[in-house]
């Protein structure tokens, strides 16, 4: 099957060689939009990634360039208008826990790169400066930890923060008996809030979802509270948390992805002006550390995606479900 692979990077090209016996592979570098879709002519599949935009329009063009089949090479599925795609008789998979471990380790390394400062630090003794001034940390342990979505990786999240000794709360709505056997309590929203230390998301974009972390939120959490976001940006509505950071009630936060991050992630723009000023004031803040969207980036999950998609190609050539269907 002749599959076309947008926003294709030199790394989708290594993992995704595995699925090269089978299917024909091509690597189209702009992401999908309503004008590039018609890259996908004589396609019948086309393999997406998080920032493609999978809106009506461009569905349409992909339609109409021969595409009856979509599948992600992520877990989330919020870029994809699905209604459009069933109307389109497309179908959709997309590949549910390709490593789960990735992005909580991710999540964890922010929580403790924030805690020590490891950022300042590691610049400050590049300049030869060893003061420790601004770089007190505190103990993990002990510490209340707020998970909110505990799938496949908040349960990874607290199975690494049962082992430094964190106090764990949840919230979601459904309980995982998993996170309940590592002793993890469950509570309502706003009791987390209140009560957490650190709080870190990991539930998907949904519109119940849709700026959870915003002003009223933000009011409810201890002073000094830390918030790392490895989920999806319009989790949190980033000027009320900037706000939240200039009035110094928000302590710490850890960014991997951000709301309006298709214009920006996934490419070098050392060499542009980056005229989103939201997000360029965050890059102000001694307390704050982004990153573009790389908490999934291992080896193993890569490998995992490559693996995965080429078997949702091969069911959907032979008929079949994959098991990983959307629609
Ligand atoms: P999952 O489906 O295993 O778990 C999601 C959990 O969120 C479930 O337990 C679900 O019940 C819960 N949930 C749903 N609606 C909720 C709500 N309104 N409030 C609270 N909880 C709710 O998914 P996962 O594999 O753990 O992934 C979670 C999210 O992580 C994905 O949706 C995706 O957005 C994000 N993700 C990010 C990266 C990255 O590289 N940064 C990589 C993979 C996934």
């Amino acid at each position: 099957m002749r599959v076309a692979v947008f926003s294709a990077k030199s790394y989708d090209r290594e993992f995704l060689a595995q699925v090269e016996d089978r299917h024909e592979m091509k690597y189209l570098e702009p992401r999908l939009d309503p004008m590039t879709a018609t890259l996908a002519i004589g396609c019948e599949a086309a393999c997406l990634f998080v920032n493609d935009v999978a809106d009506r329009q461009a569905l349409e063009g992909l339609a109409g360039a021969g595409v009856r089949y979509l599948a992600l090479r992520s877990a989330g599925f919020n870029h994809v208008d699905l209604d459009a795609a069933g109307e389109l008789g497309m179908r959709v998979a997309r590949v549910p826990g390709y490593s789960p471990y990735a992005v909580a380790e991710h999540a964890v390394a922010l929580i403790l790169a924030l805690d020590r400062r490891i950022h300042r630090a590691y610049a400050r003794v590049r300049e030869a400066n060893f003061s420790l001034e601004g770089l007190l940390g505190f103990d993990l342990r002990l510490r209340t930890v707020g998970i909110v979505g505990t799938g496949k990786i908040g349960l990874a999240v607290a199975t690494i923060l049962r082992g430094f000794g964190c106090r764990l709360l949840a919230y979601d709505v459904h309980q995982n008996p998993d996170c309940l056997s590592l002793g993890v309590e469950y509570v309502e929203l706003d009791r987390l809030f209140s009560e957490s230390d650190v709080i870190t998301l990991h539930c998907p974009l949904t519109p119940e979802t849709h700026h959870l972390i915003d002003e009223a939120a933000l009011a409810k959490m201890k002073p000094g509270v830390m918030i790392i976001n490895t989920s999806r940006g319009a989790l949190v509505d980033t000027p009320a948390v900037i706000e939240g950071l200039k009035n110094r009630h928000v302590g710490h936060l850890g960014l991997d992805v951000y709301e309006e991050e298709g214009d920006l992630f996934f490419e070098d723009q050392s060499d542009r002006v980056i005229t989103d000023d939201v997000f360029s004031r965050l890059l102000t803040f001694p307390n704050v550390i982004v990153t573009g969207h790389q908490a999934f980036f291992t080896q193993n999950a890569l490998s995992e995606i490559g693996r995965v998609t080429g078997e949702n190609l091969d069911a959907f050539e032979a008929g079949e479900p994959s098991g990983n269907d959307l629609i």
